[in-house]
């Protein structure tokens, strides 16, 4: 039969597994991945609607001169086919000829205005289309990282259920009086209600214990169970 001190630290160390298994199940160790995609993807969101919100203007402005560019081509042809069925008069058809070419200049000057739009809008949509492959890159690890996470936290509750089952027998080889105090200390402690005094330090807290008290865990005689004035636990050598 295991002594009392060896009894209560194989608990303690069976509540420091479950403790781990039921971190896990809330912070599965793909959650960081998890966050940083999903940070990527806000970054990535909000990159696109400043892109969109630059490049908003530029494309109704080049909307605006594709259509007079081509009311006036379509105008300047109309012209051009009035003038060669024409018979009327020289001045007449100058008039016309005219006004044709003036239209042909001024559709020749929007293709300009046209041209520099899209000089300003190519670098934007270049960012856009690299925004957008970053972006799906990014939605693809998230999906990984949810269903890395998904498993993890899965496997870590079938864990965490087969350690409550094997609690039982560890708990009731100690006896009542003991336990309740590992119980109270475990409710106050994270979980974890003793451990082994370490170079005159407490195992779970790692705050120094006063010499004498060290002295009596080290010395005592088997059983002897001293409180950690730092975390409350149950100190056993
Ligand atoms: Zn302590």
């Amino acid at each position: 039969m295991a002594g009392v001190n060896e009894s209560l630290l194989a608990l303690a160390d069976h509540d420091e597994t479950m403790v781990r298994a039921r971190h896990e199940i809330e912070h599965p160790a793909s959650t960081a991945d998890l966050d940083a995609a999903r940070a990527e993807l806000a970054s990535a969101a909000a990159s696109k609607r400043a892109l969109d919100g630059a490049r908003a203007p530029l494309v109704a402005r080049s909307g605006a001169l594709e259509h007079d560019a081509t009311a006036a081509r379509d105008r300047a042809s109309v012209i051009a086919r009035r003038l060669d069925e024409s018979t009327g008069a020289g001045r007449d058809l100058e008039a016309m000829a005219h006004e044709r070419d003036a239209l042909m200049a001024r559709a020749d000057q929007l293709d300009e205005e046209l041209l520099s739009i899209y000089e300003q809008l190519e670098p934007l949509d270049e960012r856009l289309e690299s925004l957008r492959v970053d972006a799906l890159a990014a939605s693809a690890r998230r999906e990984r990282a949810q269903a890395s996470a998904t498993a993890e936290r899965e496997s870590a509750a079938a864990r965490l259920e087969e350690l409550t089952a094997a609690r039982g027998p560890l708990a009731g080889a100690i006896d009542a009086a003991t336990l309740a105090r590992y119980e109270a200390a475990a409710a106050r402690a994270g979980g974890i209600g003793a451990a082994r005094l370490v170079n005159g330090r407490c195992g779970g807290c790692h705050v120094a214990v006063p010499a004498a008290t060290a002295d009596r865990i080290a010395h005592g005689p088997e059983g002897t169970i001293v409180v950690c004035d730092e975390c409350g636990r149950l100190l056993t050598r």
